[in-house]
């Protein structure tokens, strides 16, 4: 269908060697886009593009650490070079400190803020220009269900996430004038290394998700195939600013 068709397109995926990342770089891949994975961990990256090529996929690795403002520039710079164009942007790179408020160092937040937001900032301002002489463009962050609610051992985390909404607005309402679409997925529990190690170090975490979830199960990666592919197909082309929950009804049970 061609409301959702993404041949011809380019999706840069910040995170995209594993976890929800890869979920969303299977979709896109699948729908016919051209994908580059961009992290830091190689291994990962290898086995990740091995799944995208078995789907017919064209999928590049390109080296990325998001705490570093010329890796995200550069990075970005070379999936043009390579693919020669960028339409779609995966703001998906996170990470988290759990502790409580008191007892976490300055260091500790700036690790969570600097990757789960100031990443997608850095990302987003080097793909603009890009997806100006494309005509078109697409940016999909990541948030969670700490952009709505938190949880005490928290803190950078929530402030990330929460903050990843608002800019996304700030940059819809700049952008919808290039016709750039900016939006945030909020994902539920997911069963990803992040949670992994969630759920070693919050005791009860496991059954209090599956309590919570109307859909009685944790999310993984591959529910996150189709929500990608329609923020960065035309089917969305008049959606913008918004926050879209992909969470089982996480955040709709009372
Ligand atoms: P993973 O740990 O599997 O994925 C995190 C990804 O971020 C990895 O691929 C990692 O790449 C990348 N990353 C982290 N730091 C850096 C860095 N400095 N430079 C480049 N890449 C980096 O966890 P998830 O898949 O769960 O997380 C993906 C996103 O989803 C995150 O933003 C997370 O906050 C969000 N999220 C997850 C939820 C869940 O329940 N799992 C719920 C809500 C939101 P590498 O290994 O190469 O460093």
């Amino acid at each position: 269908m061609t409301i959702f068709d993404l041949r011809n397109r380019v999706a840069f995926i910040t995170g995209g060697n594993g976890g929800i990342g890869l979920g969303m770089a299977k979709g896109l891949a699948a729908a016919g886009a051209a994908v580059v994975i961009a992290g830091r961990n190689k291994i990962k990256a290898q086995s990740a593009l091995s799944e995208l090529h078995s789907l017919g996929g064209q999928a590049e690795f390109v080296e990325l650490d998001v705490l570093n403002e010329a890796s995200c520039r550069q990075a970005i710079e070379r999936a043009v070079e390579r693919f020669g164009r960028l339409d779609i942007l995966v703001n998906n790179a996170g990470t988290t400190v759990r502790a409580q408020p008191q007892d976490l160092t300055a260091r500790d937040w700036h690790l969570v803020m600097n990757t789960n937001l100031t990443s997608a900032f850095l990302c987003s301002q080097a793909a603009y220009p890009h997806m100006v002489r494309a005509g078109a463009g697409k940016i999909i962050n990541i948030g969670s269900m700490m952009s709505v609610f938190a949880s005490s051992y928290a803190t950078p985390y929530a402030a990330s996430k929460g903050g990843i909404v608002q800019m996304a607005k700030a940059m819809a309402v700049a952008w919808a004038k290039d016709n750039i679409q900016v939006n945030t997925i909020l994902p539920g529990w997911i069963d990803t290394n992040l949670t992994r190690k969630a759920r070693e170090e919050v005791q009860g975490l496991h059954e209090k998700v599956l309590a919570r979830t109307p859909a009685q199960r944790w999310g993984n990666p591959d529910d996150f195939a189709g929500i990608a592919v329609f923020l960065a197909a035309p089917a969305s082309n008049f959606i913008t600013g918004a926050a879209i929950a992909v969470d089982g009804g996480y955040s709709v049970q009372a």
